[in-house]
């Protein structure tokens, strides 16, 4: 005879087969927006969240309905597992730092264990489960997308001016000089177009470093396994004569590359996303100045234009996602206070206003958020009513600094010249302070899975 037991997780199984039980979110943003400190958060608050206080706006948590969450493996096992642990001991050891950040793709798995709000399952059963899957990646590769669409010698034409433009041209100029001088010979060997491929990387990654977003191919500033491989050994074609052997050749590899690089990449990770979070670090922007704070906004809404949700999206004649919602998130708020968190919420607002437009047009439910994953200063109010902030320096010392302010809007030129500059705390943290502080965590919790845990 079956047991009770049993008869109860069957039935259990065919409700759950009738819900939908499984959220697969894309954590989406460019090299440093704050990808592994945000995913590293979500998972402490989720898995280790006991005071419900600080989670007062993540509903399940909140009215005592959550009953558990924990971890579990991944479905592919081809896929790099994210870091979580290892995340927490650097933020938790001795000399406390800063996991490291997303170099390649990373999934991770758990799943919560809740009870229903209220309707038919409330009276069938007394738990339900639902599965999140959390998938990390650069958001460089991103910006090969757009590449789909374009043959190599149109590509390179444009990357050519692109390059040659104000203080970018610093970065590419040593390499277009020597790049010019070796294709001029008949005869190329395959070491120089191999060398001159890696010069062309290290351009990219420098004017990355100087605060440069809008750079192709992406997934030459973070290649993860395919370093060296023979597909990343193209570069744009810096003559505008486009005859010659070397350029078909070049030619070939590009197509190589969007067929082997880039569609793999969106079949294998893309398909089956249904939510999403765009991550921007605002802060670093604005401290960099009005030319690369303008390149952002352009390479942020080019990648969302490439990515479109809508119905004649590119990224449909691959896959066919269907995101259902995207949060659009400014990341590392704990390095401004109260009010600048939510004049970072408005700035962001205007910053993405093409893409929020298209994603109104389309019909895709979209957020603005200010969050940071691990906060490491404490906001105050002192007497007189000034707002501080307290945290820790690289050095190591406690200091106590007012709190900046935050344009609300699109900064002018004023405030441009004047500049922006935001305090840099670093974390310091013991195991004791498990789960780590964050801010407005529980919001986004909400926002991206509460409707799946009613
Ligand atoms: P990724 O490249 O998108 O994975 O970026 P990371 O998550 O590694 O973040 C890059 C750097 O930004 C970190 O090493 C930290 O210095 C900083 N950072 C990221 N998130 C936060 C945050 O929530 N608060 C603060 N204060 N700094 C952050």
């Amino acid at each position: 005879m079956i047991s009770l037991k049993k008869a109860q997780q069957q039935t259990r199984d065919l409700i759950n087969r009738g819900f939908d039980r499984h959220i697969r979110l894309a954590i989406t943003g460019l090299s440093g927006a704050g990808k592994t400190a945000l995913i590293t958060g979500m998972l402490e608050q989720v898995l280790n969240g006991y005071d419900a206080k600080q989670l007062a706006f993540w509903q399940v948590k909140h009215s005592g309905r959550l009953l558990g969450s924990r971890l579990i493996e991944n479905r592919d096992w081809s896929t790099p597992r994210f870091a979580y642990e290892e995340a927490i001991k650097v933020l938790t050891s001795a000399q406390p730092s800063w996991p490291s950040s997303t170099r390649d793709v990373s999934e991770i798995r758990f799943e919560i264990k809740y009870q229903p709000r209220s309707g038919v399952a409330k009276h069938l059963m007394d738990e339900r489960r639902l599965v999140v899957e959390l998938v990390d990646y650069p958001g460089e590769w991103l910006l090969d997308l757009p590449l789909l669409q374009s043959h190599y010698g149109a590509w390179s034409v444009q990357q050519n001016q692109l390059n040659q433009q104000g203080e970018r041209a610093n970065h590419f100029a040593s390499w277009y000089q020597h790049a010019r001088s070796q294709l001029k010979s008949e005869s190329v060997s395959d070491t120089t177009l191999r060398e001159l491929a890696q010069g062309y990387q290290q351009a990219l990654k420098s004017a990355q470093a100087a605060g440069f977003y809008n750079l192709q191919p992406g997934r030459h500033l973070l290649p993860g396994q395919l370093e060296g491989a023979p597909v990343m050994g193209f570069f744009p074609w810096p003559f505008s004569d486009q005859n010659s052997a070397q350029f078909e050749h070049l030619k070939r590899v590009f197509e190589r590359y969007k067929e082997d690089v880039i569609k793999p990449f969106y079949k294998n990770h893309f398909q089956g996303f249904n939510r999403q979070v765009i991550l921007v670090d605002v802060l670093t922007a604005l401290e960099h100045g009005k030319a690369r704070f303008d390149e952002l906004i352009e390479t942020l809404t080019g990648l969302l234009n490439s990515f479109e949700y809508g119905e004649n999206a590119l990224l449909r004649r691959i896959i066919s996602p269907a995101i259902d919602k995207v949060a659009l998130v400014a990341s590392k708020v704990d390095h401004v206070g109260p009010d600048g968190q939510h004049a970072l919420n408005q700035l962001l607002s205007d910053m993405l206003r093409r893409s929020r437009q298209h994603f109104q047009f389309e019909r895709i439910e979209h957020e603005l958020f200010a969050v940071a994953g691990i906060a490491t200063s404490k906001a105050g109010r002192l007497n007189d009513g000034t707002i501080v902030l307290d945290g820790y320096l690289e050095s190591g010392q406690k200091v106590r600094v007012g709190a900046p302010s935050v344009p609300a809007q699109l900064p002018n030129d004023k405030q441009w010249q004047t500049g922006f500059e935001f305090p840099q705390f670093v974390p310091h943290f013991s195991a004791a302070d498990s789960p780590l502080p964050h801010i407005r965590l529980d919001q986004l919790l909400e926002y991206l899975l509460g409707d799946k845990l009613k």
